[in-house]
């Protein structure tokens, strides 16, 4: 069995009488420790499928058929509840940068204290030990807590992302454009963490870009999706070295 089998997925968006079918029938497997990517032009998919496989999809998307299925669990037709105790136990997102990964009003204390809160961890000194403890993970300092989204560098609020994933001990994390929005420096730096962070602690890895070049730098597969659905999908040598 699959760590993540997607079988089939349809997600369309409805908005009033007009419909986006997002995702056309998509399958996909990741295995344990297996660090995939998924490659496409923008409006392809790739946030949709992102979003449906870690249990963050809401309207106007909606699953409209297929399966999603985490060691062997049904996700597809839970409610948000169940969807939030199974992200709890081992699926985590970190979304684009630049985007509403972070609350604008919230301290970064304030984000640990919601995430961890779900784990079950509400002691305010341990919830603080734990935070710094992940900060360090992601090379940042502990005075970083503080702060508030906007007094951090975009690179310093992705890497706060990438601890707030970490922090729920995920089996598989998907990282949305994760450094689309840093300038190169600042990227190759984000992304070498993210390496070295999936190397240490073993999670699967679904790395969606439109970058191809820092896909194949990352995954061993690669998915490339056109228009709602993977068009091709193997061994990233195979795939990539296509002329
Ligand atoms: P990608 O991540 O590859 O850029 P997306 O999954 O974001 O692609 O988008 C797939 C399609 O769904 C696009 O046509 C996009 O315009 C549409 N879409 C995405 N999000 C929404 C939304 N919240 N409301 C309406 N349409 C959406
Ligand atoms: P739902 O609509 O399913 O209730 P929400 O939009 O309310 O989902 O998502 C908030 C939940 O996401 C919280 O329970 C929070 O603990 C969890 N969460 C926070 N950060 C992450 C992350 N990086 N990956 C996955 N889940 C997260």
């Amino acid at each position: 069995m699959s760590l993540l089998e997607v079988r089939d997925l349809v997600v369309d968006y409805r908005m009033g009488t007009t419909v986006v079918h997002a995702l056309r029938g998509v399958s996909l497997e990741v295995d344990e420790g297996q660090f995939i990517g998924v490659v496409g032009e923008s409006g392809c998919g790739k946030s949709t499928l992102g979003t449906a496989v870690v249990g963050v999809l809401g309207p106007p998307g909606f699953i409209v058929g297929g399966s999603i299925r985490f060691r062997g669990v049904e996700l597809v037709g839970l409610d948000a509840a169940q969807r939030r105790a199974l992200r709890h136990r081992g699926l985590a997102l970190v979304p684009q940068a630049g985007m509403n990964a972070l609350n604008p009003v919230r301290s970064i204390e304030g984000h640990f204290r919601d995430v961890l809160a779900g784990t079950g961890v509400r002691h305010r000194a341990e919830v603080r030990a734990r935070a710094v403890s992940l900060l360090e993970q992601v090379a940042l300092a502990p005075s970083v807590l503080r702060s508030y989204p906007h007094e951090l560098s975009g690179g310093m609020r992705q890497r706060v992302a990438l601890a707030l994933a970490l922090a729920l001990e995920p089996q598989l994390v998907v990282f949305d454009e994760p450094t689309t929005a840093l300038d190169v420096l600042v990227q190759r730096s984000v992304v070498d963490t993210i390496r070295s962070l999936q190397q240490a602690r073993g999670f699967a890895a679904i790395f969606i870009s439109h970058d191809i070049g820092l896909v194949a730098s990352l995954a061993s597969r690669v998915d490339v999706m056109y228009a709602g659905e993977v068009v091709e999908a193997g061994p990233t040598e195979r795939v990539v070295a296509r002329p």
